[in-house]
């Protein structure tokens, strides 16, 4: 059986308010289908109310967008993996497109929160991916590959095996331009490659989605494609009747 994961980042929106009459609806019409598991990562002021939410399932679960790599001080403004563990997040979104190139987080940085996302118990889902200039300069798998060994340097094959990762060109996230089936299937058997590398047979077992500009009417055509697993979706996952679409598909 497929073990599909459908992730939702609604980044910074959905206040408190406006997540629990999402929840409502979507818990309300979202029957458990036992080949995939349906992940949301609101802003921390309305993780309560998700958690809250689906409370009573196991096939939905929640995180947060980021994390410090610290576990506690003073760091104002920031919220450590134990203090995300503690209000009820499983996961948590680590070298997203926009921390990396609007908060210049760098491959160092993941790396160290990766690790403080596993201290903690939560699931990191490690993104990667090429701009669009590095995509013109042949770079594509030399990036990508750079930026896997980076987040996951240092911790132990098994561990390894736990983590979900994304693959999100980031010319395509909330541009509207997707990657073609073919150009995600060729960057998601690299990853496929570079995790057996590093972990042997287990690193079959990591789901690796595909984000950027997912929506109810590529989606299909998207978890087709060789290595897909899953999707990790932005501004189409913020319409609960959409996102029911894109969570029911494949
Ligand atoms: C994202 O935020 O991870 C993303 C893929 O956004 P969008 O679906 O809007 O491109």
């Amino acid at each position: 059986m497929r073990n599909l994961v459908f992730a939702a980042n609604w980044k910074m929106h959905q206040a408190p308010a406006d997540a629990a009459a999402f929840m409502r609806t979507f818990v309300g019409q979202y029957a458990r289908q036992q080949d995939r598991r349906v992940l949301f990562f609101p802003s921390a002021v309305s993780l309560h109310v998700v958690v809250q939410a689906i409370k009573e399932r196991a096939d939905l679960e929640a995180g947060v967008q980021n994390i410090h790599w610290e576990d506690k001080g003073a760091f104002t403004g920031e919220t450590s993996a134990p203090l995300a563990r503690g209000a009820g997040a499983r996961h948590v979104l680590i070298g997203h497109s926009e921390r990396r190139h609007v908060f210049g987080e760098t491959d160092e940085e993941t790396g160290k929160k990766v690790a403080a996302a596993l201290r903690a118990g939560l699931t990191p889902t490690i993104c990667v991916g090429e701009t669009l200039a590095q995509r013109e300069r042949g770079e594509t798998l030399a990036v990508v590959t750079r930026q896997l060994r980076a987040a996951v340097a240092g911790i132990d094959a098994g561990v390894l095996a736990t983590t979900i990762v994304a693959y999100e060109p980031v010319w395509a996230i909330g541009t509207g331009k997707n990657a073609t089936p073919a150009d995600a299937g060729e960057v998601h058997s690299a990853i496929r490659a570079e995790l057996r590398s590093l972990v042997g047979e287990r690193g079959a077992a990591v789901p690796i989605l595909y984000g950027g500009s997912v929506n109810r009417s590529n989606v299909d055509s998207l978890l087709a494609a060789s290595e897909v697993g899953g999707v990790l979706v932005g501004g189409a996952s913020l319409d609960a009747e959409q996102w029911l679409a894109i969570a029911r598909s494949g």
